[in-house]
């Protein structure tokens, strides 16, 4: 399947120059949405998997089926101030602005095998910042999903190390 005819993208969203690759146009179509997350599973289904965490907001519609998925459980990482228990949080440069990632302090067990997936790779910044928070609670990043990666940003330069894994590329 031809994912890119299932993404709308918006120039000049939120702020001028930035090219937006709005995946709502996927998410309603149910068979794309399903393939697409089908096509992700046949791309990690080397790595051992203990969890998936995703960042806040579309992390979670691609992590979370993902998880199902494969049979694994899911970690959300959210925006500071949104989780209830007791959190560690990084702060981060977005694309566009800046923001602080937060994630339960029991998410993740010391040693597990742990896949970060998200709609969409641009500088890194938020998947970097979710490597370092997992990492933090002595999980064992082994890979990174995306939808889609803007390959100009080399946002899998902030990567090193770990397998990074996308169904689509733009400039
Ligand atoms: P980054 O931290 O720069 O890799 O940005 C990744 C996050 O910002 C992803 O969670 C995306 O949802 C969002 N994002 C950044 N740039 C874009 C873009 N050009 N189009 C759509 N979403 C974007």
């Amino acid at each position: 399947m031809d994912f890119k005819d299932s993404i709308r993208v918006i120039p000049d969203f939120p702020q001028p120059g930035i090219s937006f690759k709005d995946i709502t146009t996927l998410l309603k179509d149910g068979e794309a949405y399903r393939a697409a997350i089908d096509e992700l599973k046949a791309l990690v289904a080397h790595l051992q998997i203990d969890v998936i965490a995703g960042p806040e907001a579309r992390g979670f519609v691609i992590g979370a089926p993902l998880a199902y998925a494969l049979g694994v459980g899911f970690v959300p990482i959210r925006k500071s101030g949104k989780l209830p228990y007791d959190t560690i949080e990084v702060g981060y440069d977005l694309e566009y602005g800046k923001d602080t990632l937060a994630v339960h302090t029991d998410a993740v067990k010391p040693g597990q095998n742990v896949l970060i997936a998200d709609d969409l790779l641009a500088t890194g910044g938020t998947i970097a910042t979710s490597v370092s928070l997992v990492e933090q609670l002595g999980g064992n990043v082994v890979g990174a999903a995306f939808l889609i990666e803007l390959t100009q940003l080399a946002g899998r330069n902030k990567l090193s190390g770990i397998e990074v894994h996308s169904l689509l590329t733009y400039e």
